[in-house]
């Protein structure tokens, strides 16, 4: 069934679309039964999961982690990790660039925006993240990049609401664009849209959808 979900999405959104499949919760076997079929990237919202499925298969998997960041499980991530998408403080930032230093490597990151109405979700106001990056401080971090922005919108039935949030992260983005140039900012992804509204994010810009149980089935568990 996996591998059908897969190739359902997969043919029904464009080429420059990047599908990362969300696996948390998931057993290593239904992450393997969609690498078999082709899939490379997955996403996890635990570090600790992660990290046990890293070890246990395949090294080209690409492994995003998309959860809520504690700081002080950045290390033990930092080694591997391909894209950290759910950064919203200047303070993450700092320690995922120590960390990513004594590996000697850059790591991606995309900044979480607040777009959903809703009070529960995490994410950095606009304002927030236009400040980080124009702040002198953010230059200095070189070993990371932010190459976008992510976003989740609210948990809701209504398309118009939904579409307005994406509307609206979308157009932060090509703001940011021409407004940021520093080394480190090099925005190309944009990373919003999940198994209820991906084709709905994809209309509005969307060039990462983050899809799991479209692909895996229902979660027990967040
Ligand atoms: C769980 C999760 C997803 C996938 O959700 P589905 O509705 O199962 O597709 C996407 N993004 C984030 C941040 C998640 O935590």
């Amino acid at each position: 069934m996996i591998k059908e979900n897969l190739n359902k999405i997969i043919v029904s959104i464009p080429d420059s679309v990047t599908l990362v499949a969300v696996s948390k919760t998931k057993p290593i076997a239904a992450i393997k039964e969609a690498y078999n079929a082709g899939q490379r990237d997955f996403g996890e919202n635990k570090v600790q999961e992660m990290l046990e499925k890293h070890k246990e298969l395949p090294k080209d998997i690409r492994w995003h982690m998309i959860g809520h960041l504690q700081r002080n499980k950045i290390k033990y991530m930092a080694d591997f990790v391909y894209l950290i998408h759910g950064v919203d403080s200047f303070k993450t930032l700092q320690e995922i660039n120590k960390q990513a230093k004594k590996h000697n490597r850059v790591i991606p990151c995309l900044l979480q925006a607040k777009i959903a109405e809703e009070e529960t979700k995490f994410g950095m106001p606009f304002s927030a993240i236009k400040d980080v990056l124009l702040s002198d401080a953010f230059k200095d971090l070189q070993n990371l990049e932010v190459v976008g922005l992510m976003g989740m919108a609210s948990f809701t039935d209504n398309t118009t609401q939904i579409k307005g949030e994406f509307q609206r992260l979308k157009q932060f983005f090509d703001e940011l664009k021409a407004l940021v140039s520093v080394a480190n900012f090099k925005p190309q992804i944009l990373s919003m849209g999940m198994s209820g509204d991906y084709q709905l994010a994809i209309e509005e810009g969307s060039t990462m959808i983050r899809v799991g149980s479209a692909i895996f089935g229902l979660r027990n568990y967040v």
